[in-house]
């Protein structure tokens, strides 16, 4: 069963996006740019595994003590005079959020980043109810402009060159603008400064909430956030609801690992902690807050050996960078608001049972990139996995593709049948070889290799090429002198006997 989403299946989608030349090519230079940020920058912190091992164990404890963090941290919020709201389903949020937007009789709505914002879409709802909902984020400004959603979790408009997007600016300017990246940043600086002093609600999601005092923590480069936090006189603070960390002491391990795996920086440009409304002691900040603490599917995740895991993802995107499929056909062909890795397994995850989302797990190549890259080594390929069997469990497989891996596991199973197979390929392979690579586009190969060469299996396996070797060291062994001779007889003797201990058939 290939179910269909609106936009069509996993398949297609991808099919798109890998015929979009421009979006291939903006996409690749974001993520390399961003992964090898992100390699320097934990190669410069050292010890960057015990790094990533603290942040596990914080998410593993935090996760399962979620009630009583949660409650701890709505206690102290509501101390600090927050008003806090719970939301099991999407719908509940939308509805909370647009009841204090019309108490308040708001007009426009600045926001700053959040993808609990996506994931509810909520900028349709306020519109609904007459509201214009304004992304200062410049990321989500742009694909705002375009009627896009984020194609990835921390640059949203990563699918876009700057000559589409000095497009796009240039249709609000009402005149040509420069493709240059600080003529295009300070037209839209400008344009916000208007938005941030008369909107009547800021808007914001939450990277981090701290259970010990009640406070919010927000990563950011622009200083959007910033704004949207302390000009409208109501703040709505949309949250996941396993958004939290027990202290501030956890937030020094997340403030070390977040920057550094999303963007390769040591340390974002602000970071703000923000504890309640505006006190009388205070120059700025809002006069009332709302924290919306939103479940929407995660407390799913609570007690599922498979999937709890999910719940410690802190949202940094590295998963995405490193990935080779989300790397070649970006974020909108997974269909849902989270793409990439973390997203093949959130969003199934998040709609449990929702046939639509039983191909989504298939857009990986299970290479375990996204572990890897994985600032608190959530096992996303394992979790891969187990989707693929449940899809089958389900009766939803390929039948096409259950027989070849069938077949396969015949072959990798018997040591026979697998030189065999070898010898068989070497053979048949010469009749599609073309300049070292196998270039053909019929039958299974053709989705393959329309976009890439499959490698042609070498001229001698390892095993002959080993057995070369080893009559070449036996004869060199000859022109020795008699005692070096004897010890390396010896040495290769040993060898021998070492070798008949039960191989894995690696042919
Ligand atoms: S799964 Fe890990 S790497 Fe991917 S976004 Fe979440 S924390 Fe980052």
């Amino acid at each position: 069963m290939s179910a269909k989403t609106a936009a069509g299946t996993v398949k297609e989608r991808a099919e798109l996006a890998l015929n979009d030349e421009f979006l291939r090519k903006a996409v690749k230079f974001t993520t390399e740019r961003l992964r090898n940020g992100k390699k320097n920058a934990s190669a410069e912190h050292g010890n960057w595994d015990e790094w990533r091992e603290r942040g596990r164990q914080i998410r593993l404890h935090t996760i399962a003590h979620l009630d009583y963090y949660l409650n701890l941290f709505v206690e102290n919020a509501r101390a600090n005079g927050v008003h806090v709201h719970f939301a099991d389903t999407g719908a509940d949020a939308v509805k909370i959020a647009l009841e204090v937007a019309r108490r308040k009789q708001a007009k426009t709505v600045v926001k700053s980043k959040s993808m609990v914002s996506e994931e509810l879409h909520l900028n349709h709802a306020l519109e609904g109810i007459g509201v214009e909902a304004i992304e200062t984020d410049l990321g989500e400004y742009i694909i705002q402009l375009a009627g896009e959603t984020p194609s990835h979790i921390v640059i949203p408009a990563i699918h876009k060159n700057r000559y589409q997007i000095a497009d796009l600016l240039s249709e609000v300017a009402g005149e040509k603008l420069e493709a240059d990246t600080t003529v295009l940043a300070g037209f839209v600086r400008k344009k916000l400064r208007e938005n941030f002093l008369e909107a009547d609600i800021g808007m914001t999601g939450c990277n981090f909430a701290i259970a010990e005092t009640g406070s919010m923590v927000l990563f950011e480069n622009e200083g959007n956030a910033r704004m949207v936090t302390t000009l409208p006189k109501t703040q709505i603070t949309l949250m996941g609801m396993e958004r939290i960390i027990p202290s501030f002491r956890d937030l020094e391990v997340m403030a070390t690992l977040l920057p550094r795996s999303a963007t390769g920086q040591r340390m974002t440009m602000y970071m703000s902690a923000i504890t309640g409304p505006r006190r009388t002691e205070d120059a700025d900040g809002p006069d009332e807050m709302h924290i919306i603490i939103v479940d929407n599917g995660r407390s799913l995740q609570l007690g599922d050996p498979e999937f709890q895991e999910l719940l410690n993802c802190i949202r940094c995107g590295a998963c995405l960078n490193a990935c080779p499929v989300y790397r070649h056909i970006g974020g909108h062909a997974y269909g849902g608001t989270y793409s990439g890795p973390i997203g093949a397994v959130l969003t199934p995850a998040l709609n449990k049972n929702v046939a639509e989302w039983d191909d989504i797990a298939n857009a990986s190549s299970l290479c375990g990139a996204c572990y890897e890259a994985c600032p608190v080594k959530i096992p996303l390929h394992d979790m891969l996995i187990y989707l693929r069997r449940r899809k089958v469990e389900k009766g939803h497989g390929n039948k096409l593709e259950g027989a070849g891996m069938k077949g396969f596991a015949a072959v990798m199973g018997n040591a026979k049948r697998f030189r065999a197979a070898l010898k068989m390929g070497q053979l048949g392979q010469k009749l599609v070889v073309r300049d070292g690579g196998i270039r053909t586009k019929l039958g299974p190969l053709k989705g393959w290799n329309s976009y890439r060469v499959t490698p042609s299996l070498p001229k001698h396996t390892f095993r002959q090429s080993f057995a070369t070797l080893d009559q070449e060291i036996r004869e060199g062994l000859k022109e020795m002198s008699p005692d070096i001779r004897a010890r390396m007889e010896a040495a290769v003797k040993n060898r021998g006997n070492a070798g008949q201990g039960g191989g894995h058939g690696h042919g």
